[in-house]
């Protein structure tokens, strides 16, 4: 069979074929996925066992359960974001879902989406899916990798139909203050620029507080917010995310989610609910971990001579190796078994740089950083 054309124009992810080479080893260490080591909180995955002894394991409503999205909607009020739980909220097969039915639902055919780049790695096949055309907006270290009005002018985003963020960043860690976000959202209203801002990652903000660019003037009514449950509750399996839009946008992404995935699993509805009301301080002492990781991995590969950006949010590192990022990682994952994955996988601007994630145990993570050290000191530097 002859796969349509634009199912081929789309490559196998950079980041699976990497983790197969992994595979085939033993002793690896892997600072690969992006991925919480933790289970998600006891109280969640109880009331999921819970609600599969009581019998529910029907579709819930398109949407999702009333009583999740009005969870939802308290949730969310920690960053000032206001949405009708009724009309506003739409549940989803995780932040990847949401990825997908937002770009289906706001890009026509020959549409231009700019995408901030090094980027996380669905969004630009999520753009061809739908049938546009995806505009790279490299980022740079100079400006802690956020996005700014000049970077947007000089790659043409003014032409752009929408634009894609993810504050904190997948691959970057980088953050963006309300004052740099205020630059974009003027951008975006002079353009006239549909927003898909993706926020899985909000409540893994280290230093500042997460702000949402769909709380500046004028943002609401253009924006998509995505969130979900894999990062911040650990629950990565459980498939579970949901979309914050005004009511006409989410009824768009609806007709989509309605024929495509019907609903959400409703298991995961049930311990999505619990997490909410009763995990938080479990959310807390996840983040407190990641936050000392975060410092431990950056100090390590400042200290061994890597140039190393301050990563204020997610879970992942992102320093320079100097040299070709991808033979860095096949030769690390060759000479000391550590799996990290090459920066240019994720676009532009990401070429010489590693992305690391720190969701890793800490005996894990000092073991990896002891034979990247080995491998960076006895190998590479002595090539620069
Ligand atoms: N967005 C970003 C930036 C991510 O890093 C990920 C997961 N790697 C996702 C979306 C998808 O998350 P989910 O498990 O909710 O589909």
């Amino acid at each position: 069979m002859r796969p349509a054309e634009r199912v081929q124009q789309v490559p196998p992810s950079g980041i699976r074929k990497f983790f197969e080479l992994a595979e085939e080893k033993e002793e690896v260490v892997s600072l690969g996925v992006g991925e919480p080591d933790f289970s998600a909180p006891w109280a969640a995955r109880t009331a999921a066992i819970d609600s599969l002894e009581r019998g529910k394991t029907s579709y819930t409503s398109n949407r999702g359960r009333a009583e999740l999205r009005e969870a939802i909607a308290r949730h969310v009020e920690q960053w000032d974001l206001e949405y009708d739980p009724d009309s506003e909220i739409l549940v989803t097969t995780g932040a990847s879902e949401a990825v997908d039915v937002a770009m289906r639902a706001f890009v026509d055919p020959g549409d231009v989406v700019a995408v901030p780049q090094p980027a996380y790695i669905s969004y630009v096949p999520g753009i061809t899916f739908a049938g546009g055309e995806s505009l790279p907006v490299p980022t740079h270290q100079a400006d802690d990798f956020a996005l700014t009005r000049e970077g947007l002018e000089s790659a043409g985003a003014a032409d752009a139909d929408a634009l894609v963020l993810c504050f904190p960043n997948n691959p970057t860690g980088a953050t963006m203050s309300e004052a740099e976000l205020a630059e974009v959202a003027a951008f975006a209203r002079e353009h006239d620029l549909t927003v898909i801002s993706d926020e899985i990652y909000a409540a893994l903000t280290y230093e500042g507080e997460h702000t949402s660019i769909a709380t500046l003037p004028g943002m609401r009514e253009r924006t998509v917010v995505i969130n979900g449950f894999s990062k911040a509750y650990a629950m990565t399996g459980l498939r579970l995310g949901y979309t914050l839009a005004p009511a006409d946008a989410t009824d768009a992404m609806n007709r989509i989610h309605q024929y495509a995935m019907l609903s959400a699993p409703t298991t995961a509805q049930y311990a999505a609910v619990e997490a909410l009301r009763s995990c938080d301080d479990e959310v807390d002492s996840m983040r407190r971990e990641y936050d000392r990781r975060r410092r431990f991995v950056i100090s390590r590969f400042r200290e061994m001579g890597m140039d190393c950006f301050e990563a204020r949010g997610a879970f992942y590192a992102f320093p320079r190796c100097g040299g070709d990022d991808e033979q860095f990682a096949e030769e690390l994952l060759e000479a000391q078994e550590v799996a990290v994955v090459p920066g240019s996988v994720f676009g532009e601007g990401g070429e010489g740089h590693l992305r690391i994630s720190y969701a890793t145990g800490m005996s894990q993570l000092k073991t990896a950083m002891d034979r990247i050290e080995t491998f960076y000191r006895e190998e590479w530097a002595g090539r620069l």
